[in-house]
């Protein structure tokens, strides 16, 4: 569900034409829904009522202040994998006590800033990665709060660079090793266990995987309380996908309910990570076509936003709905398409093959779905100032990050001069 909606033939979010907002900001420019915010993150709240449980938005779906800042209102925690996510999540008033620490990578000083902030807990992915963290709390004369992320080795069945559970990828601990890595974290002075943890992809359309990846973790968590480890924090990482296109992903409250059954009667608070679930129909990417290029092959709709605004198209070969912004006749001829940008790449596209109406140049075109992994995963490339943001709330606008100028573009560079 989301907020942008045709009324009287042309797309509106929430209470706004598109129009008059490209009429102001010019394009491209990302567009977000407060309204769709808030009903996504409050249908999980909802979702989840029954239980102690906190939700922790993955931040690198979409870390604009504005969009952290209405979460946080909301009661939102984070879930981070830099300093940089760590800095904007305080800066947009998330309680650190409510942000928890992923990935495989994490450098000294990024674990010294979060013991520094006193986060909620560290997911742990390696023992060397435990040692560098024990290292710096002793340093700092605290103790790290950790939980081991476990590799429940499921197939979430989504595209391979997302996929993250299966014992082939790069995250987390295998069942035997992370018996031995809380063992060995047991014994550490400066380090606490608090959790256990597991994230197994992203854009999972389906709930068993979840079901199954959380009974090992509860099998495993019962191996670990046998030995005498104390554990409060189940976190389940995030995943749950989104309707695209022809997707029919279970809703927050279906995916709780399942998760509910196995966890209710249990002492423990559950940590989700969201990100996709609850930013990605909650924007929008406004583009402009250019020129219509009609090849011997085909057609190509040449639109002003390209693969380092919104990369998933040419990186995952991800769908996204593509509509224009005034509406069409539903009885109008529509023709096969490439909707592509102006980047000097073969791989530069939005859509392919597509089924598009029949447009003119000028026209504003809304690229859906475009809300989360959109303007975080955007570039320079081919020195192109990443685009405006800009949130909508009822019949209001505010641009929530200015478009970057030609200055902006080289304000870190200096000309050769040894
Ligand atoms: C990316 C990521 C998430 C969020 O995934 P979504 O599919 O956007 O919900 C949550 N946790 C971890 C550890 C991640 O890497």
């Amino acid at each position: 569900m989301h907020y942008f909606n045709y009324k009287n033939g042309e797309l509106y979010c929430e209470e706004v034409p598109i129009k008059k907002i490209a009429q102001e900001v010019g394009t491209p420019f990302y567009l977000y829904s407060a309204k769709t915010f808030t009903r996504h993150f409050k249908a999980f709240q909802n979702a989840f009522s029954e239980i102690k449980h906190i939700i922790c938005f993955a931040i690198k779906a979409n870390s604009n202040l504005a969009v952290l800042s209405l979460l946080a209102s909301l009661g939102s925690g984070a879930d981070i994998v830099s300093k940089g996510e760590l800095f904007r999540a305080i800066k947009a008033g998330i309680n650190p006590k409510k942000v928890v620490y992923s990935g495989v990578g994490k450098r000294e000083d990024e674990i010294r800033y979060a013991l520094e902030n006193d986060i909620l807990m560290f997911n742990v992915e390696s023992l060397s990665e435990l040692k560098a963290i024990e290292k710096q709390a002793k340093l700092l004369d605290k103790k790290a709060p950790i939980s081991f992320r476990v590799n429940p080795d499921v197939d979430p069945k989504t595209h391979p660079y997302i996929s993250t559970g299966l014992k082939k990828n790069k995250f987390g601990l295998s069942r035997k090793e992370a018996i031995k890595a809380y063992d060995l974290a047991a014994n550490m002075e400066n380090v606490e266990v608090v959790g256990i943890d597991c994230h197994i992809g992203s854009q999972i359309t389906e709930i068993p995987p979840f079901i199954e990846a959380l009974e090992r973790l509860l099998d495993l968590l019962k191996t670990l309380e046998d030995k005498g480890h104390k554990i409060k924090y189940i976190d389940i990482g995030g995943g749950l996908g989104i309707k695209y296109h022809d997707e029919a992903p279970p809703e927050p409250d279906e995916y709780a309910s399942e998760i509910l059954k196995k966890l209710k009667d249990l002492p423990y608070t559950l940590i989700i990570e969201p990100g996709r679930a609850i930013a990605g129909n909650a924007g929008i990417l406004v583009t402009k076509l250019l020129y219509i290029k009609d090849t011997e092959e085909k057609r190509f709709y040449i639109v002003d936003a390209g693969m380092n605004d919104l990369a998933r198209p040419s990186l995952y070969k991800a769908y996204h709905e593509i509509i224009p912004v005034l509406e069409k006749k539903e009885d109008k001829k529509e023709i096969l398409a490439d909707v592509v940008g102006p980047i000097c790449e073969t791989g530069d596209f939005l859509a392919r093959e597509r089924s598009m109406p029949l447009l003119e140049e000028g026209e504003l075109l809304a690229v859906m779905s475009a809300g989360a992994y959109g303007f975080t995963m955007s570039s320079n490339y081919n020195s192109r100032p990443r685009v405006a943001e800009v949130m909508v709330s009822g019949d209001q606008f505010q641009i929530v990050r200015e478009r970057e100028t030609l200055q902006d573009l080289i304000s870190k560079e200096s000309l050769f001069n040894l």
